[in-house]
């Protein structure tokens, strides 16, 4: 076992009832602090925890680690240790923090490397060099086929062989509480009608989870779905916004282009593969057989309960939506095979969602076009207006967490403001 996973540790710092962060999660980030440059740090309970302090005052002088590797404004360079090396750190920072150890009684140190929680601003914890977005869920895929096409073909042939994804864009993915304004485009309306030009009128969240690389391998070379795990460094929350407006009329025929480019949202906390080890399920049965390379061995699915919920300005928030990533039906490892089989080469740092995260009940689907069937089954808010779509000031919060044995491993949060188009 992972040192870091016993479920039996405790840590000296109170850690509250239901908490997403016990000593057991130790996730990575990037905060700022008021009169403070950007720096890597962790997380127990409400304390934000300052690893380019502890750096700093020599705890991790026998590890692998430089300066450079927290005391910077993305995980980029610590993932360069790969999976080894952070592992190793999020041990030591767990023999840290739990019970006898005598950092508990150093007040000089820990006034610097304690920050609570209200206090750290958390940035964008990772330079995405390259951002991938698949389609892997197999209900998410047959409902919106089913609205487009009909029942009969609702998946398209290649579904079943191919983990379907795209290239998606970089530069606008951006931190939970960032808020952004409502995209414009082209859209067609009328089906026989010339297209017509403004802001979208059909905004859509997209509930997925997202994956963070190490290093991969030269370009020419292949993951398997053995080594994936290897690859993998950890995983967030993702809302992968989407104008379903200009989606339909944009994207035959070569995919997604402006209608998902204008913003993606990630929670801040990136918790490890280790510390969701304890969670890992089993798939669904794949029927066709897929490829040899797309074979694995081993529970590779991982349960972690989702939830959507839509704040409407001044009002309750409604949960609209719970779901799970158990539901996918390709796994991480079957997507980063796939992903290298051609020889692609993967960087450290590169960002590979998931895809639209829904459950075989109507109470699961990940997105609002699912959810509101097309706009034919409005849902209604605390403050008795209704939505089909997102609509200007609403925030959209999506929480995660696993749960097993009475021990609680979560992402906090991602949320975000819709602002009304420029
Ligand atoms: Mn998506």
């Amino acid at each position: 076992m992972i040192a870091a996973n016993n479920p039996n540790l405790k840590s000296w710092l109170a850690v509250p009832e239901g908490s997403d962060f016990p000593i057991q999660n130790i996730p990575f980030g990037v905060a700022a602090t008021e009169g403070d440059s950007p720096r890597v740090v962790s997380r127990i309970g409400d304390h934000v925890i300052d690893l380019k302090a502890m750096f700093d005052f020599g705890y991790f002088a026998d590890l692998h680690f430089a300066l450079e590797d927290f005391d910077t404004d993305s995980l980029n360079n610590m993932m360069r240790r790969g999976k080894q090396g952070t592992r190793d750190l999020r041990n030591r920072i767990s023999e840290l923090f739990s019970e006898e150890h005598e950092l508990k009684d150093n007040q000089n140190h820990l006034a610097q490397i304690l920050i609570s929680v209200d206090k750290a601003e958390m940035l964008m914890p990772v330079k995405v060099g390259d951002y991938t977005d698949f389609y892997s869920s197999e209900q998410h895929a047959y409902n919106v086929g089913c609205m487009f096409r009909d029942p009969n073909n609702a998946l398209l042939p290649n579904w079943k062989y191919i983990p379907v994804g795209y290239h998606g864009r970089a530069s606008s993915i951006v931190v939970s509480g960032t808020p952004f304004h409502r995209p414009k485009g082209q859209q067609r309306p009328v089906d026989a009608e010339p297209p017509v030009f403004g802001p979208s009128k059909q905004l859509d969240f997209e509930l997925e989870m997202a994956f963070v690389t190490y290093e991969g391998k030269p370009l020419g070379d292949s993951i398997s779905t053995k080594e994936a795990d290897d690859f993998i460094f950890g995983m967030c929350l993702f809302n992968d916004w989407s104008a379903r407006d200009l989606q339909k009329w944009e994207y035959v025929p070569l995919g997604p282009f402006l209608a998902k480019n204008f913003a993606s949202h990630v929670s801040p906390w990136i918790v490890t593969l280790d510390a969701l080890e304890p969670f890992r399920v089993s798939g669904p049965v794949q029927d066709p057989k897929v490829f040899t390379y797309l074979e694995y061995e081993g529970n590779k699915h991982i349960d972690i309960n989702l939830e959507v919920a839509i704040q409407p300005e001044n009002t309750d928030e409604k949960v609209v939506s719970n779901s799970n990533y158990k539901y996918m039906y390709w796994n991480m490892n079957q997507q980063l095979a796939h992903h290298t089989i051609n020889g692609c080469n993967i960087k450290a740092g590169d960002l590979m969602a998931s895809g639209t995260i829904s459950g075989g009940e109507d109470t699961e689907y990940g997105s609002m076009l699912e959810i509101a069937w097309k706009g034919t089954k409005p849902v209604q808010m605390p403050d008795g207006s209704e939505r089909k779509f997102i609509l200007d000031n609403d925030t959209v919060i999506m929480r995660g967490y696993s749960e097993k044995n009475g021990l609680r491993i979560g992402f906090g949060e991602v949320k975000a403001k819709v602002l009304p188009a420029k």
